[in-house]
């Protein structure tokens, strides 16, 4: 799916939606396509896990 959240490497500088960190060009950052959401790395990472699970609940069903 187009629309689903994925790791890309930061094209410009922006800040993490969560924690405001700086993200500079180049940095590993977590992208929902989905209202343009960007998170740091580690924010990202806590995302991913809940994307994950929403997913894999999905696949239960
Ligand atoms: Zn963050």
């Amino acid at each position: 799916m187009t629309h689903d959240p994925r790791w890309l490497n930061a094209r410009f500088k922006s800040c993490c939606k969560d924690c405001n960190s700086i993200i500079n060009k180049g940095d590993r950052i977590f992208y929902y396509p989905k209202g343009k959401h960007v998170y740091c790395e580690f924010c990202g990472k806590i995302h991913f896990n809940d994307f994950q699970n929403c997913v894999e609940m999905e696949a239960f069903c």
